[in-house]
């Protein structure tokens, strides 16, 4: 039999109206509607469908969407200006720096720059470090996805055994922070693992963020695991257009796990409804209000 299918669009869409009627609720508490400011710099297309997409999905909730968008050549004083403005505004809740930044700029200067409680991607080192020490904090939203598409296959994820593979900052290290909390049994596998098949082989709970197309293969996975996909590759298809893989072999491999998440439509699909969510929480708690739990 093959796996069951973890649909980020129904899930994303679930939790999209939920933060659409939370929004609306905190709004006539607050006086005015929760704020979300996007900076872009450079002219990166990816990253411009990102913050398009962002942007559509904050008005939609209900929420204020501003937009910054500089040139490819803004210094890195310029933009450190735009946040201590932004830092400063009472209408602006949530702050996110698309990534990546161009090369004359310092991306962990950037971020330490974000006021952490406006912080919505989850990046500064105090929310990192509040995540790790099991205090309440921002989480980045794509590890926050990954532990709600897991939900979803498991009432609980306590005692599983879970494996991370990938390290980022911003996916793999606090994806398991999140497990543990959650008191999954968790490892965090890399590049320098030594067998990483079978490091995967033990996994109830397999998570890739590594950014390799369809990397992982059917006889890396136990049969009825569930396996959360993170990557997202683009990779010329049979029409020799670029298309988008995972870092999963998405076929083989759903005919050996119990739940998968597709790419696309998985994981990618919930980030942006979790960023949807720090903004809400963010805007609570800065309002003094008891924070929404979605
Ligand atoms: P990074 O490049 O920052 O990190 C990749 C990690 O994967 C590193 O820890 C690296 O190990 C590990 N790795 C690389 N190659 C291998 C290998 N052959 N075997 C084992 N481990 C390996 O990537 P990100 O974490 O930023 O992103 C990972 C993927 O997730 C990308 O495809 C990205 O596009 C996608 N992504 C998707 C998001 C979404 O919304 N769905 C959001 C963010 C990312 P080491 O540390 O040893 O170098």
């Amino acid at each position: 039999m093959g796996a069951k299918i973890l649909d980020g669009k129904l899930i994303a869409d679930e939790l999209r109206a939920k933060v659409a009627t939370e929004a609306l609720s905190l709004s006539a508490k607050l006086g005015r509607r929760p704020g979300l400011a996007a900076v872009l710099v450079g002219e990166d297309p990816a990253s411009h469908a990102y913050v398009k997409s962002k942007q559509k999905a904050t008005n939609e909730a209900g929420m204020v969407s501003f937009e910054h968008r500089l040139p490819e050549n803004t210094s890195e004083k310029d933009l450190l200006a735009l946040i201590a403005k932004l830092n400063a505004d009472n209408a602006v809740d949530g702050i996110l720096v698309q990534l990546p930044l161009p090369k004359q700029i310092d991306t962990a200067r950037v971020i330490e720059a974000v006021d952490p409680a406006k912080d919505v991607d989850g990046f500064h080192p105090m929310n990192a470090g509040k995540l790790s020490t099991g205090l309440p904090s921002l989480v980045p939203g794509t590890p926050l996805g990954c532990i709600i598409m897991a939900k979803k296959a498991h009432a609980s994820l306590a005692g599983l055994d879970a494996v991370v593979v990938g390290r980022s900052n911003i996916v793999g290290k606090p994806l398991a922070q999140l497990l543990i909390a959650e008191s999954a049994t968790v490892t965090i596998a890399h590049s320098k693992t030594k067998d990483l098949k079978e490091a995967c082989r033990r996994a109830d709970l397999l998570c890739v963020a590594i950014g390799k197309p369809e990397f992982v293969k059917a006889d890396w996975v136990k049969p009825g695991a569930t396996v959360i996909d993170v990557g997202i590759n683009r990779v010329p298809g049979a029409d020799g257009k670029n298309k988008l893989v995972g870092d999963v072999a998405y076929e083989e491999v759903s005919k050996v796990a119990g739940w998968i998440t597709p790419v696309p439509g998985g994981v990618g699909r919930i980030t942006v409804a979790c960023l949807l969510v720090n903004t809400l929480r963010a805007a609570a708690a800065r309002g003094g209000l008891a924070v929404p739990n979605l």
